[in-house]
């Protein structure tokens, strides 16, 4: 099933996500880890894809384990910024051949060192999303960003080439995390100015270490609000203090979004079945509304 059509119903969709092992001897466990995750009943599941590019084949067979024998739509990432366009193209073929119908569009971040762009690969993601809108009847998702793309000074910029992204035939939008949802209330009200109409999903990612937030902080360049921080500083030192404070906080993020008519959520489980359950059990009268 298309992702979108779900999307556009009335009812609450929330979303997981997966990541693959970097090598084949931990496919099992992280399929161990989808089952639970599966178990809780997401509208779907999103499989991410290393950067680099190294665990594509993994990507998607976790994808089409997700579908086939799990039962939950699945949503395979891909990039292209690591692949030439000819190796972009083999891997849309093979996604089609294994009945995969729904596509994150993402350009990936640039490896250190590599030469980039060069005249045999895709540049920027709405490149990708043409290319996959040519290749097959796919969903296709791609990726904004509420505070802003990190290499973007200029956020009017960053709009501007989302709609160009959007225009190039994406469906849906996933943000990357965001740590105050008035950031998010004013990126949507931004966008839609914009006339970018279709729905957009938030992200959150539940903290649950120091050492998570550090590292989110560096990827996203996202800003951590006093209130956050103020968890942190109480709790960091204490994992289980910490994991139950950064789940209630992701929690309330998402209650807060959803008071404000927000219907589609995705949450960055990132394998760790036990915080998307307590959530979902923070979650389990307010979803049925
Ligand atoms: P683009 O949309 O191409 O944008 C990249 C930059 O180029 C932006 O600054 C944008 O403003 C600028 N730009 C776009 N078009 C133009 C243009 N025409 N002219 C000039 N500038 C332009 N990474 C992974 O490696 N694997 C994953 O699985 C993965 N999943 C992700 C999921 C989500 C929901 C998000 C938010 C990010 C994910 N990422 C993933 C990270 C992502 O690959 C990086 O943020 C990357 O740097 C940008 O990817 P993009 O698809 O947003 O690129």
């Amino acid at each position: 099933m298309k992702i979108i059509d779900r999307l556009r119903d009335d009812r609450i969709h929330i979303s997981f996500e997966v990541f693959p092992p970097k090598t084949d001897a931990g496919v099992d466990s992280v399929m161990d880890t989808t089952a639970k995750i599966a178990g809780l009943n997401p509208s779907y599941i999103s499989v991410t894809y290393g950067a680099g590019g190294g665990t594509s084949k993994n990507t998607a067979k976790i994808a089409t384990y997700i579908r086939n024998e799990l039962g939950v739509e699945s949503l395979a990432h891909l990039t292209c910024a690591s692949s030439t366009k000819a190796e972009v193209h083999q891997l849309i073929e093979n996604l089609k051949q294994l009945g995969i119908e729904n596509i994150l569009a993402l350009r990936g971040d640039i490896p250190e060192g590599m030469t980039f762009p060069t005249e045999d690969r895709y540049r920027y993601a709405y490149e990708l999303v043409a290319a996959i809108r040519e290749r097959g009847d796919f969903c296709i998702g791609a990726a904004c960003y509420p505070e802003g793309h990190v290499e973007n000074e200029h956020k009017e910029d960053d709009i501007r080439y989302l709609k160009q992204k959007v225009d190039s035939g994406v469906d849906f939008l996933t943000t990357q995390m965001f740590f105050d949802n008035d950031i998010h209330y004013n990126f949507l009200y931004r966008i839609r100015e914009a006339g970018i109409t279709i729905p957009v999903l938030p992200g959150i990612m539940p903290i649950t270490t120091a050492s998570q937030m550090k590292r989110s902080q560096k990827l996203s360049g996202t800003v951590f609000p006093r209130r956050f921080l103020a968890l942190l500083d109480r709790f960091g030192d204490n994992p289980e203090a910490m994991k139950q404070a950064g789940i209630a906080y992701a929690t309330d993020q998402i209650i807060d979004l959803l008071a404000n008519g927000i219907k589609n959520i995705h949450i960055y489980s990132m394998n760790k079945p036990d915080v998307a359950a307590k959530i979902m059990e923070n979650l389990s009268e307010i979803i049925k509304c």
